[in-house]
């Protein structure tokens, strides 16, 4: 088998496989590795939106995707305190639905995908453990890892890149500099159940109240993926947890969430699995790029769930990365002009969710202008539209500021 690739990625998931696709596409060799092997789950609510589906199709892999089943939607209900903003999302390069379609469909779909372009390699089961740096110096030149049958085998590459996830190794490897980064105050919990029934058309749900968070989708396989969020200084409840998950998530749904659907909805739902549970995380943003190595997907940043950002971000992140390598011949000659650039497009496209993610990651009330704000957009359907515009990109921060401006001025 051959050993020196133009870019070896670790991590095979939704950055890591898109990367694989998109780097092929445009012409180079690429190595793609995970410790996991496909199909397998991994813990997210997984909901796209529908500028990602638009990505999706323009790799070819939307179809496939569909096919599994899994429902698509366009409607959200958000619950705000008093204040319910419920409404369709505005449409997004042609696309208005979301697909929130579970792991072990999306990952092992989107593995074979990249796995079948002519210039991709793929391995499964393939653990990367250490980063080498050809004669010391500080260029990254490959890595070295072990399959799960215990052999050691080692890679060279002009490019490493981390799509090995939150927690990312090579991150820690290359010394990446952590640009920002906020802790946040909740627990999440997230379970599947059947037989949860919505009123109306399909929608996504979420509701905050008080100090707790609750989010629901139609997923696939006949199912719902419900996720709670509570404080993580809530000792009752996390211990109410931990001691007996299922029953913990019924109660803090009927306790919680009362004043909502989400009880009468949860009361004849079974819960398929179990319930897992990520008991604390940062947000955080990285340095994204170094001499020979890269990061993209949530090794480079990790966003509150509570937005559901972080996988669009990883195709984005995938395009971009993609589009750098592009523009320069000659990598070695440019790592860090390269890299400014990276950092600006990758800022560009993610800081404003980032932010976003940063709020939404505190155990804070609204504050009375937030409510006021709350109310008068769930009290206007172009307002309700532009509010949601902003989860998949169709409606820019400046866009829904003016919407919120013609209201104001006009309810004045
Ligand atoms: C509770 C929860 C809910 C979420 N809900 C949503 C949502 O609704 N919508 C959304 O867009 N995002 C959501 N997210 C975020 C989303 O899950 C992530 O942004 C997304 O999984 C990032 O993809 P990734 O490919 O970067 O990393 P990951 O999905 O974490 O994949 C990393 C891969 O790297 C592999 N790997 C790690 N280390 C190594 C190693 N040393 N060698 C080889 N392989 C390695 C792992 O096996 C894994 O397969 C949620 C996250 C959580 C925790």
């Amino acid at each position: 088998m051959r050993t020196h690739y133009d870019v070896i990625i670790v991590g095979a998931r939704v950055a890591g496989s898109t990367l694989a696709y998109e780097l092929s596409k445009a012409g180079y060799d690429v190595l793609l590795l995970d410790k996991t092997t496909f199909p397998s789950d991994t813990l997210s609510t997984h909901n796209f939106y529908g500028n990602s589906l638009a990505m999706l199709r323009e790799m070819g892999v939307l179809d496939a995707l569909l096919e599994t089943g899994t429902p698509t939607y366009k409607r959200a209900v958000v619950q705000f305190e008093d204040a319910v903003i419920d409404g369709d999302f505005p449409a997004v390069q042609g696309e208005t639905d979301c697909l929130c379609i579970r792991r072990t469909h999306l990952d092992d779909i989107l593995f074979r995908h990249a796995a079948a372009q002519d210039r991709v390699t793929a391995i499964e089961g393939f653990r990367m453990t250490d980063v080498i740096r050809a004669g010391g110096g500080e260029t990254v030149t490959g890595i070295a890892g072990v399959r799960r049958s215990g052999e050691r085998e080692s890679y060279s590459a002009k490019l490493v890149v981390g799509a090995d996830g939150r927690g990312s190794l090579l991150r820690e490897h290359v010394g990446s500099k952590c640009k920002g980064s906020v802790p946040t105050d909740f627990a999440s919990y997230v379970g599947y159940y059947s037989g949860y029934v919505q009123d109306g058309e399909m929608h996504v749900e979420l509701y905050k109240l008080g100090d707790k968070i609750g989010i629901v989708f139609p997923t696939s396989d006949g199912l719902y993926v419900v996720g709670i969020m509570f404080p993580l200084a809530d000792d009752a409840w996390m211990k109410r947890f931990k001691e007996w998950p299922e029953r913990a998530m019924r109660d803090i749904v009927n306790d919680g969430f009362a004043n909502t659907p989400l009880p009468r909805r949860m009361k004849n739902a079974e819960l398929e699995g179990p319930i897992r549970g990520l008991l604390g995380y940062d947000n955080d943003w990285y340095q994204g790029m170094g001499p020979g190595w890269a990061l993209v997907g949530d090794a480079y940043s990790f966003k509150d769930p509570a937005v559901g950002q972080g996988m669009q971000d990883a195709l984005y992140g995938a395009r971009i990365l993609t589009d750098v390598l592009s523009g320069y011949p000659d990598w070695s000659a440019c790592w860090a002009e390269m890299a400014e650039r990276y950092q600006t497009l990758m800022e560009e496209k993610m800081m404003f969710h980032y932010h976003l993610a940063c709020q939404f990651t505190k155990n804070m009330p609204f504050t009375a202008e937030q409510t006021a704000v709350n109310r008068l957009i769930a009290s206007d359907p172009e307002a309700t539209r532009a509010f949601l515009g902003i989860y998949n990109r169709a409606t820019s921060p400046q866009e829904f500021e003016s919407a919120l401006m013609r209201l104001s001025n006009w309810q004045v």
